[in-house]
């Protein structure tokens, strides 16, 4: 359990708080992950930081290419934000699969990334805009992708009794770019999914060929899985049909998933991940299509 649970206003406050209780403290911000954790006796700590009340927290704002997500933001303020829906409808998409209405309504976009669970909806559609997280301990500020973040199965780089993620950012969609978010899972339940895929294109002026392309697939690996190879064949590729199977077949190859008796056998993932895969491309290519 915990003795303390504070409500600071500011980043400083809550900076400061955690350093006074030297790693006893921990940050909470909707507190889904983190109370369960607590209960089930997996973490402990003496005090909770809560930075859902902190106002500069809380906002979405666009700035220069990117959007700007502060880490109180939750997954339905994400989903229903008319920027988001408009600058990375990905994400907007993702945002709107997680949980229930409850749960939407109060876990936040940074405690899904922070959590590091290998099958968390927002962090892969994150890691495919290739978003970053900005990362305050008091005395320096560093920006890394969030990607990059994941130093094993449920474990974050971050160390959330000393430092704070304070904001996402998350390049905005240019021209002739489309996203897309394909998430399987079990009819009517409320669980994170079997597999989840997120794939970003560019493509080029005409929109006959893909300049880039990136391909993210979970939860079959640590984090969300980048598919390199399935990326490196789009590069320059015509857009059709067959370059698009390739693409999937050769991303899969970076996938690496566990059998689960909840999340199925490992045989039926491999073999359902590059129909994923290809559909989100597919839509992804559609999108693009059309701005
Ligand atoms: C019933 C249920 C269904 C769920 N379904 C899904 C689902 O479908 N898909 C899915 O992806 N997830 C799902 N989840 C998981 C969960 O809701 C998410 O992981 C959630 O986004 C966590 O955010 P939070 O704000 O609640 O984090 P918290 O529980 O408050 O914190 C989680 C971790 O992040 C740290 N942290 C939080 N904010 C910061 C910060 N700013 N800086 C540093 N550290 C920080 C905390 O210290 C803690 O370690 C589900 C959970 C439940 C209970």
């Amino acid at each position: 359990m915990f003795h303390d649970y504070y409500l600071p206003q500011s980043v400083p406050e809550a900076l400061e708080i955690l350093a006074k209780h030297n790693g006893q403290a921990a940050i909470i911000a909707g507190g889904t992950d983190i109370l369960l954790d607590i209960h089930e006796g997996k973490k402990a700590f003496s005090a909770l930081v809560d930075i859902s009340r902190i106002p500069k927290l809380q906002s979405i704002q666009e700035e220069n290419g990117f959007l700007r997500l502060g880490a109180a933001v939750t997954h339905s303020q994400a989903n229903r934000s008319t920027l988001v829906q408009a600058a990375a409808p990905v994400l907007a998409e993702a945002c709107g699969k997680v949980g229930s209405l409850q749960i939407r309504n109060i876990a936040t976009l940074v405690g899904n990334v922070v959590n590091a669970q290998p099958a968390a909806d927002a962090a892969v559609a994150l890691a495919a805009l290739g978003a970053k997280a900005v990362i305050e301990d008091g005395k320096v500020c560093r920006e890394v992708l969030v990607e990059d973040l994941y130093a094993d199965l449920g474990k974050c780089k971050v160390d959330n009794t000393k430092e704070i993620i304070t904001a996402l950012l998350v390049p905005t969609l240019k021209k002739r770019q489309g996203s897309s978010f394909v998430r399987l899972d079990q009819r009517k339940a409320l669980a994170l999914p079997m597999l989840n895929v997120a794939a970003v294109v560019q493509l080029d002026e005409q929109g006959d060929r893909f300049e880039w392309a990136r391909i993210i697939m979970a939860p079959v690996g640590p984090g969300p899985v980048r598919g390199l190879d399935g990326e490196a064949l789009l590069r320059g590729a015509v857009v059709d049909h067959d370059t698009i199977v390739q693409a999937a077949k050769a991303a899969v190859m970076h996938a690496n998933p566990r059998s689960s008796a909840l999340r199925g056998s490992r045989e039926y993932r491999v073999g359902v991940l590059p129909v994923l895969v290809k559909r989100a491309l597919e839509a992804a290519v559609m999108q693009a299509k059309k701005v």
